[in-house]
C-alpha cells in the first residue's frame, strides 16, 4: 500500500535529529524571546502564563470568537476574508504538521505508518489545497500591506512583509515538496494535483535543500514570533483573557471607602504619561494591527471631531517606547470627543478597550483641574445638589406625587424601585417617559408594587464616573447603595440604560452587596407584561424605526424586548446600524453636558440615517437619545419626523 514518504530514501534517522534539534531551539528561542518582550513591559513570564492558564474556562469562547472571525467579516469583507484564509491555512499546515510527526512516532514504535492509502492520499489532498490558501492569502497580505504604507509603521512594515514573503515560501516548498515527493514515487493519481501541477523530478540534493530550507524557516518564523506583529494573535488572547467585565463597566482606579478608612489618599489616578500605562495595559496597545476597524465605526470621528480612536491607540502604543507625557501627543479634546458608546471596543478584532484609556486620561485631567466652565459646572451640580441639573435635590420627584405609586419610605416592601433619574425627574420630556411607564404598570394594576425615592434618590453616578472623577462615582455610589440597603431592594426598574448599566455592571465593584439586585430596563418589562398578557395593545398602521441606545443595546446585549414590543403596535423598519451594532446619539460618555469641535453633530448623523429607513417616527429608549434625536428631529425635519419613547408607543395603543 502507498504510504507518506516523507524523507525519500533520505537517512530518517539524521533527517529526525535535524528536525527536532530545530524545533526544540525554535521554542527556546521563542520564549528567551518572549521573556524579554515580556520584561520590557514589566511583566515576567510566570505572570503571563498564569493569565493565559487560570483562565483556561475561556478559551473555549475566545476560540469560538476567533474561528468564526466574527469581528473581522463584520465590516471589512476583503481584508476579514484573506485574514480568515490566512489563519486557516496555517492553523491546518500546523495541525497536517503534527499528523505527521505522529506518522514517524508511530513508524518509529510499530514498524508501520498510519499515513497509508486513502488516508494518505486524502492527507496529501487537503494539505495541497491549504498551501495554495495560504499562498494567495499572504499575497493578499502583501497588497494589503503595500496599500496601507502611510499608516503602517516602518518596523512593522518591514518585519510583516518579511513574514508574508515566509508565508509564500513556505508555501510554495510545501506544494514542490509534495510534488517532487510524488513524483519520485511516480504516482499517477488526482489526488495530488501539486504533482501534476509542476510535474517533475528532482535530485535527492535538491530536495533535500528544499525540505530543510522549508522547515527551518517555519521554525525560524516561530522563533521570532514575540518580535514581531504576529504576536498580535497572543495579545489578542491576553487582552480577551485579562478582564471579564462587560464594555460598559469601567475599571475602578482605587477604593474610596478603603482609602478614606485608612487615610491613604496618595494614589495614582489616571495617565498623564505614558509610563502610568503599566503591565498588561503596554500589551494591550502593542496588540494594535492599525486596521482602522474602530475608526470606521466612531460617531465621534464621523462627526469630524478631532478623535481617531485607531489614532489614539497607535499614538499611545508608540508613546510607550518614548516614554513621555501623553499630552505632547493628544490633544485634551481628543479625550473630550468620546462619547464612550462602546463601537470602537465592539468592531476591535484584538480586544482592545480604548474607553479604558480614554477615562484615564480624563481622570488625569480632572485631578489636574484642567475642565471647562461646562465641564465645571456638571461637576460643581453633583457636589453640590448630588444631581446633574444644578437645581435643589429636594424637589426632585414631587411632581410624581400624584401619579398613583407610593414613595419607598411610605410602603413597607419595595418590590421594585423605580429609579427615576436625573432626567426622569427634571427633565419635562423625561418626565414623560416616567409617567407614561406609570400608566402602563396601572394599567398591569401593578402600581402597588413599585415606589419610588422622591428627594431620597440623586444621581446614579454615570455622568461623574465617565467624565473622569471616580471620587465623585463611588461617594454617589455608596449612598445610593446604602439607600437600596435601608429598603432591602431586590428589583431596580430604570427608564435610563445609563443608571441600567451603572447599577447593573458597576456597583458591585463597590459592594458585593449589590450582586444580588435584580435590575431591569423599561423595555424588559413592558415585554414581561405583554408576554404574560397583564396589558393588552392594538396593532396601528404606523411606521416605526428603533434607535438603540449604545448602553442598553451594545454594552448590554438587550435588543430583543424593544423589538417583541414594537412589532405588537406597528411596522418596524430597522436603520443600517441598528441592535448590538448601533450608533451613538451623541450624549454618552458625560457629552450630553458639554461640547466638542464637530463638522456635524453626531445625533445629526444618526438622525439622518434614522429617517433614511422612511418611517413617521423613531422609537428611543432612553432619555438622553429622546432629547438629542428630538432637537435633530426639530432642526432636520421640522419635527415632522416624530421622536417618541417607547413607552408613549405602548401606552397610545393600549386597550
Ligand atoms: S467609544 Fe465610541 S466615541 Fe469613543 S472612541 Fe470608541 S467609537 Fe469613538
Ligand atoms: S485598536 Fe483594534 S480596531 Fe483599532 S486599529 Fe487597532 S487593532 Fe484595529
Amino acid at each position: 500500500m502507498l504510504c507518506y514518504p516523507e524523507y525519500l530514501d533520505l537517512p530518517r534517522i539524521y533527517m529526525m535529529f535535524a528536525v527536532y534539534l530545530s524545533a526544540s531551539l525554535s521554542v527556546l528561542f521563542f520564549f528567551l524571546l518572549l521573556e524579554l518582550r515580556l520584561k520590557r513591559n514589566g511583566i515576567s513570564l510566570k505572570e503571563f502564563l498564569v493569565l493565559i492558564f487560570k483562565k483556561y474556562r475561556n478559551w473555549g469562547s475566545y476560540i469560538s470568537d476567533v474561528l468564526t472571525h466574527r469581528k473581522f467579516l463584520r465590516d471589512r469583507k476583503t481584508g476579514g476574508i484573506s485574514h480568515f484564509f490566512m489563519v486557516y491555512a496555517l492553523l491546518l499546515s500546523f495541525i497536517g504538521t503534527m499528523l505527521v510527526a505522529y506518522n514517524q512516532y508511530y513508524d518509529i514504535i510499530t514498524g508501520s505508518q498510519v499515513f497509508c492509502g486513502i488516508f494518505f492520499e486524502s492527507y496529501s489532498f487537503v494539505m495541497d489545497v491549504v498551501m495554495w490558501i495560504l499562498f494567495f492569502s499572504s499575497l493578499g497580505g502583501l497588497v494589503a500591506l503595500y496599500l496601507r504604507r502611510k499608516i503602517v509603521p516602518k518596523k512593522d512594515m518591514f518585519f510583516n512583509s518579511l513574514y508574508l514573503l515566509g508565508f509564500v515560501y513556505l508555501a510554495l516548498t510545501g506544494a514542490l515538496l509534495e510534488s517532487f515527493r510524488i513524483n519520485y514515487l511516480g504516482i499517477k493519481s488526482y489526488y495530488f494535483f501539486n504533482s501534476i501541477l509542476f510535474g517533475f523530478k528532482i535530485s535527492y540534493f535538491e530536495y533535500l535543500l528544499a525540505y530543510i530550507s522549508h522547515f527551518e524557516l517555519a521554525f525560524f518564523l516561530i522563533a521570532i514570533i514575540p518580535e514581531t506583529s504576529v504576536f498580535h494573535s497572543l495579545l489578542s488572547l491576553t487582552n480577551y483573557l485579562k478582564d471579564e467585565r462587560p464594555s460598559g463597566e469601567l475599571r475602578k482606579p482605587f477604593d474610596l471607602k478603603e482609602i478614606m478608612e485608612k487615610g491613604a489618599f496618595d494614589v495614582q489616578v489616571g495617565i498623564n504619561k505614558t509610563s502610568d500605562i503599566k503591565g498588561f495595559d503596554r500589551l494591550e496597545l502593542e496588540a494594535c494591527m492599525h486596521c482602522y476597524r474602530c475608526q470606521d465605526v466612531c460617531p465621534a470621528y464621523a462627526a469630524g471631531r478631532p478623535l481617531s480612536p485607531t489614532e489614539l491607540i497607535t499614538g499611545l502604543k508608540e508613546g510607550i517606547k518614548r516614554e513621555e507625557a501623553i499630552w505632547d501627543f493628544i490633544q485634551e479634546d481628543t479625550i473630550w470627543s468620546c462619547t464612550t458608546c462602546g463601537a470602537c471596543i465592539e468592531a476591535c478584532p484584538v480586544y482592545i478597550r480604548h474607553t479604558d484609556y480614554i477615562v484615564d486620561s480624563r481622570r488625569a485631567l480632572v485631578m489636574d483641574m484642567k475642565l471647562d466652565e461646562k465641564k465645571n459646572a456638571l461637576l460643581l451640580s453633583l457636589s453640590s445638589q448630588e444631581n446633574t441639573i444644578g437645581v435643589p435635590n429636594q424637589d426632585r420627584n414631587s411632581w410624581l406625587s400624584g401619579e398613583g405609586i407610593k414613595k419607598a419610605s411610605e410602603v413597607n416592601d419595595v418590590k421594585n424601585l423605580l429609579w427615576v433619574g436625573c432626567m426622569g425627574s427634571f427633565d419635562p420630556e423625561a418626565r414623560d417617559i416616567v409617567k407614561n411607564f406609570i400608566e402602563i404598570i396601572k394599567k398591569a394594576e401593578l402600581q402597588e408594587d413599585y415606589a419610588y425615592l422622591g428627594e431620597e434618590e440623586t444621581c446614579c453616578g454615570d455622568p461623574a464616573r465617565r467624565i473622569g472623577e471616580e471620587s465623585k462615582f463611588q461617594d454617589l455610589a455608596i449612598k445610593n447603595i446604602e439607600l437600596f440597603k435601608k429598603y432591602n431592594i431586590k428589583n431596580i426598574v430604570t427608564i435610563c440604560p445609563h443608571g441600567y448599566n451603572t447599577f447593573k455592571n458597576e456597583y458591585a465593584k463597590i459592594d458585593p452587596w449589590m450582586k444580588n439586585v435584580n435590575v431591569r430596563h423599561y423595555s424588559e418589562v413592558i415585554q414581561e407584561l405583554l408576554e404574560k398578557e397583564k396589558i393588552k395593545v392594538r396593532m396601528s398602521e404606523e411606521v416605526l424605526t428603533i434607535h438603540d441606545p449604545c448602553y442598553l443595546s451594545r454594552h448590554n446585549g438587550v435588543v430583543e424586548p424593544q423589538r417583541f414590543i414594537l412589532k405588537k403596535v406597528g411596522k418596524i423598519k430597522e436603520p443600517q446600524h441598528s441592535g448590538k451594532n448601533t450608533f451613538c446619539c451623541g450624549a454618552g460618555g458625560s457629552n450630553y453636558w458639554y461640547e466638542v469641535k464637530e463638522n456635524e453633530k453626531i445625533s445629526h448623523i444618526r438622525f439622518k440615517e434614522l429617517r433614511n429607513t422612511g418611517a413617521s417616527s423613531v422609537v428611543v429608549l432612553c432619555p438622553f437619545c429622546n432629547a438629542m434625536l428630538n432637537d435633530a428631529s426639530t432642526v432636520l425635519s421640522d419635527g415632522k419626523i416624530k421622536v417618541k419613547d417607547i413607552a408613549e408607543a405602548v401606552r397610545d395603543n393600549l386597550v
